[in-house]
Parts: C-alpha cells; structure tokens; sequence
C-alpha cells in the first residue's frame, strides 16, 4: 500500500496514530426487494427479531451511559425506546410485508420516511424537532436488517480510533467523551469551529478541512494524524513511523520538562504580570486545567451543558453543575459565559431558525433575547451558584450597548425575584461583555462604562472583521489573526476598557499560539484564557521574555501591512529572543 499525505488545517495539536473509522452519517439508500408470498411469514419474523434486538442495543447503552456521564444522559434514548414500541409502526409495517410484498427493510424505511414528513410539517417546534430521533432509531433497526458491514457508526466504534467524517458537529464531537477516540479528520471545517475546539479539550489531535479526506482513506487504513501541522498519513512507510515515533518522543520529553513551570507565575523577566486561564467546555477538562497551572477559567462555555439531550437542563441541574465547577476552581475565580447558541451550535431541545448565514442570524444573546425563558433559568441558577466560587459572568456576541442593557434589564428582573425570595447570591458578581463584534470594539469606550469587564473572543472577532466564515475550510486561508484590521480592533478594546480602568483578558484561540500570544501581550492584555494544554508553552514564553522588547516588536509589527508579514516578523524575533521555545 502506498503512503498518501493529504494536507489539511491544523486544529487540535499533538500526533496520534490508529485505524481509520469512516464515520457515515449519510442517508442510507434502502434498494426495494419485492418478496414471494411464503416469504412473508420469515419477513415479519426477522423484522420482530430486528425490532428486539435494537431495544436489547438500546437498553445496554442507556446503562454504558448512565455509568458514565449520569442518568439523564442516557434518557436521551427514552423516545427511541417509545417509537420501536409503537403498535401502528409494526402494524403499517407487517402490513406493507404481507400485503404489498415488500421486504421487511424496504417496508420499514417506507413507513419511517412517512413519520419523517409528518413530523417535519408539524407546527410544535418540539414535535419538529423528533426527526432526527426518528431517523437515528431507523437506522439502528436498519443495521439489523442489512449487511452490518455496510455501516459504520459510533456505536461500531472499537478503541484507537481516527475518526474520520466529513462533517462532525460539535455534539457529536462531545458525544465522543470517555471513548477511545485517537484523533479526529474532517473534509471540512476551520480552525476555530466548535468541533476543533472540543478535539482540544478531549486532548486529541484534529485535522479539519481535508475536502475530501472520507472519499481517499478506507476505513481501516492506518493514520497517522499530525495535529501541530495539519497533516494526515494514510498507510506509513516504516520510516515514516519512525521518524514520527521520534518526534513525539522528542515532544513527550518536553511536555515533562514544561511541568516544572506549573506552579511559577507568568511574568516577564522586567516583571511584567499576565494571568493565564483556562478555556472549559466538559467539567472533566478542569483537572486539566489544574494539571497545567491555569490560574482560573477565563471561559466556560456553558452551550456543551444543553447538548445531546431532549429536555433543557432545569436550574437546579444548572445550578448543581455551576457550583460543582465554582467549588473545583475555587479560590480561583471562574468566568460563566451565558449561552451562545446558533452558528455551528444546535440542540435538540429547542429549534433554533437554521439561517442562511447561521453565524450572522440569530445567535448568541440574540437567541437568550428571543427566549428570555430560558436565559432567566440560567440566570437564575448562575446568580445562586454565585455564593459558591469566584464567579463572573459575561454575555456573548453583544453588538451595542443596548443588547447590554437589554441583558442587563433581564438580569437585574432575576435578581429582583431572588431577593423576594429571600435567595442569596452575590450582588456584586462581575458582568462582563464578550468583545466579538466589530460594532462592538467601534462603541467599546460605551460599552467600557456599563461592563465590569471585556473578554476579546477573536474566533469570532476575526471572522466577522475579515467576513471569513470560521467554519468554512474553502477560506481558511483568508482566516488571519494577525491581520492588521483584527490586530487594530483588539488594541482599540484595550485601550477602551483601560481608559474606563476595567480588566481586559482574550480568550479567542489565537491566545494559545506563542507568536500570537507575543503580540497580544505587547498590546498589554491583562488576561490570556486558552485551551488548558497549550498554558505552559505560552507561559515559558512569557518567562523568558522582557516587557520591553515585546512592547517594541509589537510596536513595529503595529506597522508593518499583511498578517503575513507580521507573523513571519513577529516569529523571528521570537526564536531570537527565546531560541529554546
Ligand atoms: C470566541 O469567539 O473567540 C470565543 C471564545 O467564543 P466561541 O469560540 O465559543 O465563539
Ligand atoms: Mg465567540
């Protein structure tokens, strides 16, 4: 077999290798078999042995999932459970058997394809929303019914495994939690899509936006996946495994010396103080954070909590999960980012309008604004958390001072009803305001008199300032943090939030790059929040830095025309000034 290097965008760093897992989430195409009469008697037999058997596969994963990540986890597969107890689905289908002398596969599909369109036309969003368990419970019944070799699928997933797919949505990505996942590659996909970002805080390396990475890897091909320069190998030479056995011995072996960093301030060798945090989106990852000396969470994406679920998570589940967090990271504070929903964000609870431009439609606070419902629940619950921790908390994707306030009115209605009821919480938890928005670094001196602090989201902040969708892997390109416009809007902020005398921290993924990280320190950021493994590089950058000389190389990066040039700018002067990085 020939070695085939495909190329792709880096999103989660590190090297791993395993067996390709082709993960198919295409429609499967059920070829119409027409049936002789005595047939249809073993027909029905085999569709009721297909229908047991899919519940027997459904029950021991509701129990895998209860040991794993809790009970109501596993109550997701509930409505699955409901639909293969349906008397009218067998009824309809044994009929289409015996009656129309269709095999059993064929007549099944038919009648699922009829619940699809039905409940795809139903007015009640909830209702609506019921397709994709109707087709996921299809499929399972299917596998039993078909050639299983022709399926590939999470449930088929066997340990070291690269999974390769040619979309996976963020949901499926944390799905992938406490499976032996080795690496994760897409056809497409950008550096900063939600998918990569979970790949990070599973500790697994990810090449996205491949193009057509599924249709030139077999499933079972040998991978190795280089995560640090966005490269795939299907089917090494031998020396190709070795050289890479070496590098990630080499890289191993400076992970370990790294550790002694853990417990030393980031502080430039002239003094100059910068706090390091983590970026959270699965509870588990705080041991993480720990492990790497982060001195707090600068974000915690609070969206992964409402995902692979049919209900919405009540207060009290909310409440329980903010203050187990708080009490984890305590003295140490903890930032609670309000739900940012939409983009490349969905649930199954709630229909979110699948805009044209999902990233410029309703997202974000917008949607917590459209239902104030369920922004006042998680209000509820993060105010009461509060009396637990360090808590702060902060509204994403704020594009004007009057979505603050708005945010702010509904806020301080919540706080209204807590103290009727004689809750405690406490009064003077930080708001903070998410800078992602060009609108909102063009007012950010308004916006810096009514917030309590600025976090710069730049995954967000670059593309809506280069109009570069961060999803979109034909672009990727175009993506460029050090793009002077983006470099502009972020000292613009700082600048903003210092002159009204607030804290202002970062933590887009550009804060987890040391040559990034270089210029956002020279532009004085206070605070750099980042997915928990990338700390201890950026802090041994830091530390082996002088203020001065970051301040000047900024200053002459602040000049120069082309992102490019920047970053090949700041590079150099940064293996100059830190050779051992
Ligand atoms: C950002 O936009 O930089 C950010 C941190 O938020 P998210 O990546 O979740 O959109
Ligand atoms: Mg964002």
């Amino acid at each position: 077999m020939n070695e085939l290097v495909l190329k792709g965008v880096p999103a989660a760093g590190g090297i791993a290798s395993g067996e390709a897992f082709i993960l198919d989430n295409q429609e499967f195409i059920v070829p119409q078999r027409i049936i002789s009469a005595h047939e249809a008697d073993s027909e029905v037999a085999r569709f009721e042995e297909a229908i047991e058997q899919t519940r027997r596969e459904i029950r021991s994963l509701q129990k895998k999932i209860t040991q794993d990540m809790g009970i109501q986890h596993a109550q997701i597969l509930d409505a699955h459970l409901l639909v293969l107890d349906d008397p009218m689905l067998r009824e309809q289908v044994t009929r289409g058997i015996q009656h129309d002398k269709n095999a059993a596969e064929y007549a099944f599909i038919k009648v699922m394809k009829s619940y699809v369109k039905t409940l795809s036309q139903i007015q009640d969003e909830y209702l609506r929303e019921r397709t994709s368990d109707v087709n996921d419970i299809a499929k399972r019944v299917l596998k039993h019914l078909m050639d299983e070799s022709k399926w590939h699928d999470l449930d088929n997933l066997h340990s070291d495994s690269a999974v390769v797919a040619h979309d996976l949505s963020p949901s499926d990505a944390v799905s992938m939690f406490n499976t032996r996942i080795m690496a994760f590659v897409t056809d497409i996909g950008g550096r900063t899509s939600h998918t990569a970002i979970i790949a990070k805080s599973l500790g697994v390396p990810a090449v996205v936006g491949l193009k057509d990475a599924t249709l030139r890897i077999t499933n079972g091909d040998h991978l190795i996946v280089d995560g640090n320069k966005g490269l795939v190998i299907v089917n090494p030479t031998v020396p190709t495994q070795e050289l890479y056995a070496k590098e990630q011995s080499k890289i191993n072996a400076s992970l370990a010396k790294l550790g002694d960093l853990k417990e030393l301030p980031a502080q430039t060798i002239d003094g100059k103080r910068v706090f390091i945090l983590a970026n959270l989106e699965l509870s588990s990852e705080i041991k993480n954070a720990r492990k790497f000396g982060a001195e707090g969470v600068g974000l915690y994406r609070t969206e992964f909590l409402y995902m692979n679920r049919l209900d919405l998570p009540s207060e009290e589940e909310q409440y329980q999960a903010y203050k187990q967090v708080a009490e984890a990271v305590a003295p140490l504070p903890l930032t609670i980012r309000t739900l940012d929903l939409g983009g490349d964000k969905f649930i199954s609870s709630v229909q979110i309008p699948k805009d044209m431009s999902p990233f410029l439609g309703v997202r974000a606070i917008r949607f917590c604004l459209e239902r104030p419902d369920i922004f006042k629940t998680q209000l509820r619950a993060i105010l009461r958390a509060s009396v637990h921790g360090r808590i702060q908390m902060m509204y994403p994707m704020i594009s004007g001072i009057g979505e603050l306030r708005r945010a702010n009115a509904i806020l301080n209605d919540v706080r209204r009803s807590l103290r009727d009821e004689h809750i405690v919480f406490d009064e003077q938890m930080k708001i903070g305001v998410m800078i992602e928005v060009p609108s909102a670094v063009m007012t950010a001196d308004m916006l810096a008199k009514e917030a309590g602090f600025f976090s710069i989201g730049t995954n967000d902040l670059i593309q809506y300032t280069l109009a570069v969708d961060r999803v979109n892997e034909k672009i990727a390109h175009l993506y460029e943090p050090a793009h002077p416009a983006v470099l502009r809007m972020i000292q613009r902020t700082i600048d903003a939030g210092h002159n009204e005398g607030i804290h202002v921290g970062l933590c887009g993924e550009m804060a987890s790059d040391p040559v990034l990280a270089f210029l956002l320190l020279g532009l004085g950021l206070d605070e750099l929040s980042m997915s928990p493994s990338s700390i201890l590089t950026v802090k041994k950058m830091v530390r082996g830095l002088r203020f001065s000389d970051v301040v000047r190389v900024t200053q002459e990066a602040m000049g120069l025309s082309t992102g490019q040039e920047v970053e090949e700018y700041v590079s150099a002067q940064l293996r100059r000034l830190v050779p051992n990085l």
